[in-house]
């Protein structure tokens, strides 16, 4: 039987070396505030991977320095204080591209802003 590829997209291969405009693009999805609940603080994005066309997905987790402050202080505190200006993402999609034989992501990572990306938080 035939592979059916419901999207009609092409799978990609595997790809290591940067592709043009990645970073960019995954850079200018915001950052959305995921679990605000002591004692961790998680930030997450997501989105259609540039390269590779599939669904990527980032998690920035993190534990508050201080035990009892109250969230929206410790965000503030941890914006200027123990959050990274830039964090290291890659694709983590569900697709096997080959010569990859696993199921983890096309190969596309980067640098991305963090702390200074952050919305303030509704809280
Ligand atoms: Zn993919
Ligand atoms: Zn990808």
């Amino acid at each position: 039987m035939a592979d059916i590829n419901l999207n009609s997209k092409p799978v990609v291969p595997y790809r290591t070396t940067p592709f043009p405009g990645w970073d960019e693009e995954v850079a200018k999805w915001p950052w959305e505030l995921i679990h605000k609940d002591p004692p961790i603080v998680i930030w997450g994005k997501e989105g259609t991977c540039p390269y590779c066309g599939d669904h990527m997905s980032i998690i920035e987790a993190y534990r508050p320095i201080v035990p009892g402050l109250e969230v929206s202080r410790f965000i503030e505190a941890t914006r200027n204080n123990g959050i990274p200006e830039t964090v290291y993402v890659w694709c983590n999609c569900d697709v096997a591209h080959p010569p990859e034989a696993t199921h983890q992501g096309c190969g596309q990572h980067a640098r991305i802003p963090f702390g200074s990306a952050l919305p303030n938080p509704e809280l």
